[in-house]
């Protein structure tokens, strides 16, 4: 599935994957045109292939059509204005994405990462794709830091997406998410489910168990990391 949806180009590649379904939403289709993944790749001989992609330090930019799935997910609640939590902000495409979403209508995004070295990354990955001004005028922001422990300065979020694996669901994070909001978390060890946590506009939390994924884990920064 994932393969048949590789393109040439950045716009390709997300028109491929609305005819194959695996963006339904134009809203989505219009941020990720706008989001150019050879930026935020490492391989740049294959930019537009449907495919996770390693990073370094045993991170990977996620596939393309798991991040239309996160940000469709949690598009009812981009709302004007919308606070967004992005956890293992990695290459930074997904902060990127998210930012196309809610920055045009005054919403600011929070891509928390604990290597300093992907932090970096991920700032250099945005300035190149043109977003540069968001950064410095902080509709992006940048943080280096557990990402399991939020990042209270800035919430409460309307989003959450976590892009690693986390073993149980962090009460910090659902102790952020604003009411009403959602996040997006993959959850397990071995086996992992996609979960959605809905926090209704009078605090009451539900989960939806949504889908089997394979993440990166969630975990304690390793001691000798840049
Ligand atoms: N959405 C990113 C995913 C990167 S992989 C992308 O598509 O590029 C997952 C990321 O989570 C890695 O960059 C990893 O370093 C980071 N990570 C793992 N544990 C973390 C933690 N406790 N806090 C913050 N980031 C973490």
């Amino acid at each position: 599935m994932a393969w048949r949806c590789t393109g040439n180009t950045n716009v390709e590649l997300v028109t491929n994957l609305m005819h194959h379904g695996l963006i339904t939403s134009e809203t989505v289709a219009a941020a990720m045109k706008s989001v150019d993944r050879a930026n935020y790749v490492l391989d740049k001989e294959h930019p537009y292939e449907d495919s996770p992609q390693s990073i370094g330090h045993n991170a990977t930019i996620s596939a393309p059509h798991m991040h239309a799935h996160a940000a469709e997910l949690l598009l009812p609640y981009l709302r004007p204005g919308a606070r967004v939590l992005d956890v293992g902000t990695g290459s930074g495409y997904l902060t990127s994405v998210l930012h196309r979403l809610v920055g045009p209508h005054g919403g600011t995004v929070v891509g928390i990462e604990h290597l300093p070295a992907l932090t970096a990354l991920a700032e250099s990955n945005i300035r190149a794709d043109g977003l540069g001004a968001a950064l410095d005028q902080q509709a992006i922001v940048l943080v280096t830091g557990d990402g399991r422990l939020g990042y209270p300065e800035n919430g409460p979020y309307e989003a959450i997406h976590v892009g690693a694996a986390a073993r149980t669901i962090p009460p910090a994070l659902v102790e952020q998410l604003a009411s009403p909001g959602r996040m997006v978390i993959p959850v397990g060890t071995y086996s992992q489910r996609l979960m959605q946590v809905d926090k209704s506009a009078r605090g009451e939390i539900t989960q939806k168990d949504l889908f089997g994924v394979v993440y990166v884990p969630l975990t304690d920064r390793p001691k000798s990391s840049v």
